[in-house]
C-alpha cells in the first residue's frame, strides 16, 4: 500500500488529450498517477450507474472499456465487479487485485498504449456526467481526530479544560448515520430540532439557527475483518481502499442541547456530503509523511503503534473550504475561501490507527464502511474547519469579499471542499470538489 511503483512515475503522460490537454497539464486533480473511482452515468439519462475512472477532465467508462480491450484471466476476474458497477465487490477482493487493476489502467491510458484506439470511444467528459455514491456504505463512523478543532471547540464549552483527558489516548468517535450520506452537488434541507435558547431552562422547537459545515476526509474500508478478529496495525493499511472529501453538516444549536451524555445525534444525522471520486490509498503513496506527536504528549499505546506508522503513517493532503452565497452566485462572483489546513498537521491519529482502534474490541468492518476523520482544522487562528471555530462560537462574524457577513450558514449558501497533494518527485493529484448547498 505504501510503496511506489511505475504507476507513480511523474514522467508518465496519458494519451487522453482533451481540448485543454488537462490530463497532462500539471494543474489537473486527475493526472494518470491518480486514477480515482466513481459511480456515474450521463446526466439526465436513466442509464445504469457505471464505475468510471477519472483521467484529466474525462472519465473512462470501465464497463465499456473492459469490453473493448483484451485481458488476461487474472485481469478479467479482478475487473468483473467493476463491469457490473459493483465497487463494494471490487473493494472486497483486496490489495492484490486493486494493484493489478491500477497497473493495467496506468498502462492502458499511458502514451504509447496499444489500447488507445479501442479505449478512446469509452471516454466521457466529466462535465456530462451525474454522480451517485461510489459504493454502498453500510456503516459510518465519525472520529474526532482534529486536535486543533477539539481544543478550540472544547474552549468554547469548557474554557478551563478544553481537551478531555482521554483525548490523547483514545481515538474518539461515534457511530454515525449512513442513510443520509449524499454525493457532491446535493442540496441540504435546514433541519428542525430542539434547542435551548440562552438563559432559558425550557427548550424550543424550530428550524436550526446555527447550521454549520465540518471539513473532514472520509476513509473507505476495502476488505472486511471477521467479527471478533481485531486488525493489528501491521495489517490495517491493507484493509483501507481510499479517501474522499467529507462535509459533516452540523446543527450547532441542536448539538449543544442534545450532546450530553451520549454525543451528537440529530444534530449530525440529517446530511453528510462526500466527493464522488475515491482517491485510492495506492495513489496517495507518494504523499506519506512521518506520524509524530508534539513534545511532552503521550505516545500511543502499543496496540496503536508500529514502526511503519511512525515512519510514514500520516498523509499530507492540503485542504481548502470555500463558500458561495446566493448573492455571489447571482452576481457571478467566484467562491470565497474560508480556510486552509493539512491532514497531516490537523490529525492526532493516522488512518491505520483509526482502523485498528475501531476493530480492537472485535467489531467487524465491511467493504464500503466509511470513517470520517473529524474536523481537520489547522493550528493557527483562521484555519478552523468549521464556522463554529471561524466565528468563535458565533461571536465574531466573518466578512466575505462582497461585504456579506456570516456567523453560521444562510439559506442558499454553497460550501465547497477541495483537497490536493503535492510532493517533490511526484505528480500532484487532487480530489475534485465536494460541494453542497443549503436549500433556500
Ligand atoms: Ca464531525
Amino acid at each position: 500500500m505504501n510503496h511506489l511503483d511505475a504507476t507513480h512515475d511523474p514522467a508518465l503522460r496519458s494519451w487522453v488529450v482533451s481540448a485543454n490537454n488537462s490530463a497532462n497539464d500539471g494543474a489537473t486533480d486527475f493526472p494518470i498517477q491518480n486514477l480515482p473511482y466513481a459511480r456515474a452515468r450521463r446526466a439526465g439519462t436513466d442509464e445504469p450507474w457505471r464505475i468510471m475512472v477519472a483521467i484529466g477532465d474525462q472519465a473512462l467508462d470501465l464497463a465499456a472499456a473492459v469490453l473493448a480491450a483484451e485481458h488476461t484471466e487474472a485481469q478479467a476476474a479482478a475487473l468483473a465487479p467493476l463491469v457490473r458497477g459493483d465497487l463494494n465487490a471490487f473493494m472486497a477482493r483486496g490489495p492484490a487485485d486493486w494493484q493489478l487493476v491500477r497497473a493495467s489502467l496506468s498502462r492502458a491510458l499511458a502514451v504509447g498504449s496499444p489500447a488507445e484506439a479501442a479505449l478512446a470511444p469509452c471516454l466521457i467528459a466529466q462535465s456530462a456526467l451525474e454522480f451517485t455514491l461510489p459504493c454502498t456504505i453500510g456503516d459510518y463512523t465519525d472520529f474526532y481526530t482534529g486536535i486543533h478543532h477539539a481544543t478550540t471547540v472544547g474552549k468554547l464549552f469548557r474554557p478551563d479544560n478544553p481537551l478531555l483527558p482521554n483525548y490523547q489516548w483514545v481515538p474518539i468517535g461515534y457511530h454515525g448515520r449512513a442513510s443520509s450520506i449524499g454525493i457532491s452537488g446535493q442540496t441540504v434541507r435546514r433541519p428542525q430540532g430542539q434547542t435551548l435558547p440562552p438563559g432559558s431552562t425550557t427548550p424550543q422547537f424550530g428550524p436550526c439557527k446555527r447550521l454549520d459545515y465540518e471539513l473532514e476526509l472520509g476513509l473507505l474500508v476495502g476488505t472486511a475483518n471477521a467479527l471478533g478478529e481485531p486488525v493489528p496495525m501491521e495489517a490495517a493499511e491493507a484493509h483501507l481502499f481510499g479517501v474522499v472529501l467529507l462535509n459533516d453538516w452540523s446543527a450547532r444549536d441542536v448539538q449543544a442541547w442534545e450532546y450530553q451524555p451520549l454525543g451528537p445525534f440529530l444534530s449530525k444525522n440529517f446530511a453528510t456530503t462526500i466527493s464522488p471520486w475515491i482517491v485510492t490509498m495506492a495513489a496517495l503513496a507518494p504523499f506519506r509523511v512521518p506520524f509524530t506527536r508534539p513534545e511532552g504528549d503521550p505516545q500511543p499505546l502499543p496496540y496503536l503503534d508500529n514502526a511503519m506508522n511512525r515512519a510514514s503513517g500520516a498523509i499530507d493532503i492540503a485542504l481548502t473550504v470555500q463558500i458561495e452565497t446566493a448573492a455571489m452566485a447571482r452576481d457571478g462572483q467566484a467562491p470565497a475561501t474560508l480556510s486552509h489546513s493539512r491532514w497531516s498537521e490537523a490529525a492526532y491519529w493516522t488512518a491505520a490507527q483509526l482502523l485498528t482502534h475501531h476493530t480492537v474490541g472485535g467489531c467487524n468492518l465491511q467493504p464500503g464502511d466509511l470513517f470520517g476523520t473529524g474536523t481537520l482544522s489547522g493550528p493557527a487562528a483562521g484555519q478552523g474547519g468549521s464556522l463554529l471555530e471561524l466565528s468563535m462560537g458565533g461571536k465574531a462574524p466573518i466578512t466575505l469579499p462582497n461585504g456579506e457577513q456570516r456567523t453560521f450558514l444562510a439559506d442558499g449558501d454553497r460550501v465547497i471542499l477541495r483537497g490536493r497533494c503535492a510532493a517533490a518527485g511526484a505528480a500532484a493529484i487532487g480530489f475534485g470538489e465536494c460541494g453542497g448547498r443549503v436549500m433556500g
